[in-house]
């Protein structure tokens, strides 16, 4: 089953069953102020008006009836609880591609005109923020980006979504829906929005170029994530070979449970942790499950994504990081303050967005974009500190480099307990990391270690920085290359320099569950790796069948080599 993409920006999300009438509603105010706009338009035409502009707009006015479409919209927000945009532009799709099968080249045609209708309801609703949007963040998702999804109704076959792009804060929603597999157009490996669908343990295929373009709704198709394949309409044999692929893959996965309660001790002996990686306080739940030892990062940037118009405040954000504390029962949970910016923007709405920035990735972004606000940032400090006296919490800080936005963090720390400690709210001790993703921090490490308890290697950026490639770029995704030598080189001494000053070091980008890459991390001393809670039990056979003396001296020379990537 086959989710395309159209060019409209539109917001998609999921609608309370409740509150379809009034979504319905909205879409008919629209339609009707449309209606009545071009009436208007058409009274006022000059009287020397060619006769062809006032029938144009008779059409517009007549496909803003069509039965068609207002029928096939109230389906989908009734029977699929769509969004209006959303179902507007998905009962457009459909009346679209009939039209293209149209003989008659006049009616052909006429989808031109369907399309500026749909467009114009399209516009008027922006201006009108919808009543109907969830309040939460994590039911709410508007896109900010210029794409817009569309469901067959066959709702006995497993969905797969195909999509131009989509936003981190969409894939995020789309953890509560039903989708077996996904694919995009664009993005990289570890761009936000393929982390978002891994953590959702389904087979992703991401930069698949023109896949949403190529594939047509109905289509049957075969996502190989492992290899990055997309196979449309597969024939019966290859088929029949996937069938037998995924059972093999539920087989490993019920193997693999059985290490659920197994310690991660490498056979000499040394303890592993393997932390988990979560977007929200509820995935919490998903990591207890598979065993981990604790929450390594916590992207909290996830709460203040697909908001409409206003932040989390102090309230809200200290019961979310309250809720993951109490989730993981005593285990220690590491909150990242809040990285947004890059491929994870705010929604348009809330006026703070990459608009305009050349280069996000270098821009305003993480712990920038947190100095840059320091009454924002504050309440989210605060927010942290206060939840830390539920349980025991690690704060993470993004993206630093220099000196000065340390010391500057650290004031500000200093001044949000003073705060809290002014109005006597309790709150509770932190621990203090720092991630290490940009190069300039991995070559000053006695810096950071001056300041902080812990360092948290976040490679997927530091792979970034380091080569230059844009992670969320699929042009140059072949680039962008986790055993580099540089990059390799970065990790083995930002390891090294915290075991040798006895402080925690761990790695939380997508290669800690990366099981190509344990015994490398291992063999570079790496004791604690953090992930998505679908990937610690294979992480964790990984540690289980490693001896972790005879792997250093093999690490060293994976470190020298010219092509590392061969060694592994
Ligand atoms: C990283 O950069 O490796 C990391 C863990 O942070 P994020 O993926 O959220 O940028
Ligand atoms: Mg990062």
């Amino acid at each position: 089953m086959l989710v395309a993409s159209s060019r409209a920006d539109v917001a998609h999300y999921f609608i309370d069953a409740a509150r379809t009438a009034e979504e319905i509603q909205r879409l008919r105010v629209a339609r009707d102020a449309v209606s009545e706009e071009i009436t208007r338009v058409q009274r006022d035409l000059p009287k020397d008006a060619p006769h062809e502009l006032s029938a144009l707009l008779d059409v517009h006015l007549m496909l803003l009836q069509d039965e068609q479409l207002i029928s096939g919209v109230k389906h989908w927000i009734n029977d699929r609880l769509y969004n209006a945009e959303w179902a507007l532009t998905t009962q457009y799709e459909i009346i679209a591609r009939q039209f293209d099968d149209m003989e008659d080249e006049y009616l052909r045609e006429r989808k031109a005109d369907l399309e500026q209708v749909v467009e114009r309801i399209l516009g008027y609703m922006k201006g009108v923020a919808s009543p109907v949007l969830p309040a939460a963040p994590a039911a709410a998702s508007r896109q900010p980006r210029a794409q817009d999804l569309l469901l067959d109704d066959t709702m006995d076959v497993p969905l797969v979504l195909v999509a131009h792009d989509i936003s981190p804060a969409d894939m995020l929603q789309f953890k509560q829906s039903l989708f077996v597999g996904f694919a995009t157009d664009v993005g990289g490996k570890t761009s936000h929005t393929a982390i978002v669908a891994r953590s959702l343990d389904i087979p992703a295929v991401v930069g698949a170029r023109s896949a949403s373009q190529l594939i047509e709704q109905d289509d049957w198709v075969i996502i190989d994530g492992d290899a990055g394949v997309l196979i449309v309409d597969p024939s019966p044999i290859i088929l029949a070979e996937y069938g037998f692929k995924q059972r093999q893959g539920e087989l490993e996965r019920q193997r693999l449970n059985r290490l659920i309660h197994t310690a991660a001790l490498t056979l000499d002996g040394h303890k592993v942790e393997l932390l988990a990686n979560i977007e929200m306080p509820e995935d919490t739940v998903g990591a207890v499950k598979v065993g981990a030892a604790g929450v390594g990062l916590f992207r909290s940037e996830f709460l203040f994504m697909g908001r409409t118009g206003r932040l989390p405040d102090e309230q809200e954000q200290y019961l979310a990081y309250r809720k993951a504390v109490e989730g993981m029962n005593g285990l220690p949970v590491t909150i990242r303050t809040v990285d947004i910016g890059s491929d994870k923007p705010l929604d348009r709405l809330v006026g703070k967005t990459q608009d305009g920035q050349l280069n996000p990735a270098l821009g305003l972004r993480a712990i920038r974009w947190s100095l840059a606000d320091p009454p924002m940032f504050l309440t989210q400090l605060r927010a942290i500190l206060r939840a830390a006296a539920h349980g025991p919490v690690n704060l993470l800080v993004p993206m630093l480099a220099h000196g000065s936005e340390i010391r500057q963090t650290l004031s500000l720390l200093d001044f949000a307990r003073a705060t809290l400690d002014n109005k006597g709210i309790a709150y509770g001790p932190v621990q203090l990391g720092a991630m290490i993703e940009i190069p300039a921090a991995a070559l000053t490490l006695k810096l950071f270690l001056k300041y902080f308890d812990f360092l948290s290697i976040g490679t997927n950026d530091l792979i970034q920085y380091t080569l230059a490639i844009d992670r969320a770029d699929e042009a140059v995704a072949h680039l962008y290359d986790p055993c580099h030598p540089a990059v390799l080189r970065l990790i083995a001494d930002t390891i090294a320099e915290c075991n040798a000053q006895g402080k925690g070091v761990s790695v939380c980008g997508e290669m800690a569950g990366d099981v190509t890459m344990t015994r490398l991390l291992l063999g570079l001393g790496l004791r604690s790796f953090s992930m998505h809670p679908s990937q610690i039990l294979a992480v964790k056979q990984q540690v289980l069948r490693a001896d972790a003396g005879k792997l250093t001296p093999w690490a060293a020379q994976v470190l020298a080599s010219e092509e590392p990537a061969a060694l592994l």
